[in-house]
């Protein structure tokens, strides 16, 4: 990856990159999810790198543009911090399972599980975990960008900790809590205008010592998704398959084009490396031609969706 802006001041505006990290994320998310479950270079066989089109066509049961879980669970984060003006963590759950309760095209099996389990806001995701013992998908990492943006302003231990009490909700185990923490680090460290890559060390140094091994594994500089262990619907190969995607490329375009070219868990892994590469290259590097088509439905708020536009007031609220 390299700067975006030719002036090199390292001092871009906060606003115009909290606005490519909610809709870079939103996008990467619709871009992907046709391709879900699908096999290695499935988008990039579709629409060829070298011949830019509408790559927004839908399929898979999603319309061209549309938005998935992802999303929609990112834009429930957001709309509780702003109406409650922080972190309100039984208000988020009950958004969580309002939403759980419309029936989404799609959720989590898990996530589904805990929203769904009867269980009050702060027992749910454990009791899910203890039964289980299978708690460590990527379900919390995906809906991570809006809070990241919004706790951003506090530094690198409170937006950490904020990361780790809202994965809490939905995800018992402790390591998709430090993922997601991890995430929002590096979202953090984008806004600012630095590059977030160059943050990881110190950045890991925060992940409790029972998880940091495995994610310096798959952060490092010379991994690669092939040598990934589990499927990337795990969060360790799919924050790994994200930054790497970013890594390797010099455009938010490229970095998601990596990212659903991955196949698998592609709206979610395009999604994460979509909300840090928005954070890093700002709004204006996203393609109007992949804005345009894109929206959020909301199940079970009345109807409502959300265009770039609103996504895009959103950020601009969450960064102010
Ligand atoms: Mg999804």
């Amino acid at each position: 990856m390299s700067p975006p802006s030719p002036s090199g001041t390292g001092n871009p505006d906060l606003v115009r990159r909290a606005a490519g990290a909610v809709i870079g994320s939103a996008v990467g998310d619709a871009l992907g999810a046709p391709f879900e479950f699908g096999p290695a270079g499935a988008f990039s066989g579709r629409f060829p790198a070298s011949e830019p089109s509408s790559e927004m066509r839908g399929g898979g049961g999603w319309d061209a543009g549309e938005a998935t879980d992802d999303t929609q669970m990112a834009v429930l984060v957001a709309e509780s911090l702003l109406e409650r003006h922080g972190l309100d963590l039984p208000d988020m759950f009950t958004r969580f399972q309002r939403w759980a309760a419309a029936d989404p095209k799609d959720i989590g099996l898990q996530t589904e599980d805990v929203l769904t389990n009867g269980l009050p806001w702060d027992r749910a995701a454990a009791h899910h975990f203890r039964t289980n013992r299978r708690a460590a998908g990527n379900g919390s990492l995906m809906r991570a960008t809006t809070s990241a943006v919004y706790f951003a302003r506090g530094g690198r231990e409170a937006t950490m900790d904020a990361a780790r009490r809202i994965a809490a909700l939905t995800h018992g185990d402790p390591a998709a809590w430090e993922g997601t923490a991890l995430f929002h680090e590096l979202v953090r460290v984008a806004l600012g205008g630095a590059d977030p890559l160059a943050a990881l060390p110190a950045a890991l140094a925060l992940v409790h010592p029972d998880h940091r091994d495995r994610y310096a594994t798959v952060l490092a500089d010379d991994w690669h998704p092939d040598q990934a262990t589990q499927f990337n619907g795990a969060v360790w190969p799919c924050l790994g398959s994200a930054v790497w995607a970013v890594r390797t490329t010099t455009s938010y375009e490229d970095a998601v084009r990596a990212a659903v070219d991955l196949g698998g868990d592609t709206d979610t892994v395009a999604a994460v490396a979509g909300g840090l590469a928005g954070a890093f290259y700002g709004v204006d590097a996203i393609p109007g031609r992949w804005t345009a088509p894109l929206h959020v439905p909301l199940p079970g708020f009345d109807g409502r969706v959300l265009r770039a536009p609103d996504l895009s007031d959103l950020a601009r609220r969450l960064a102010s």
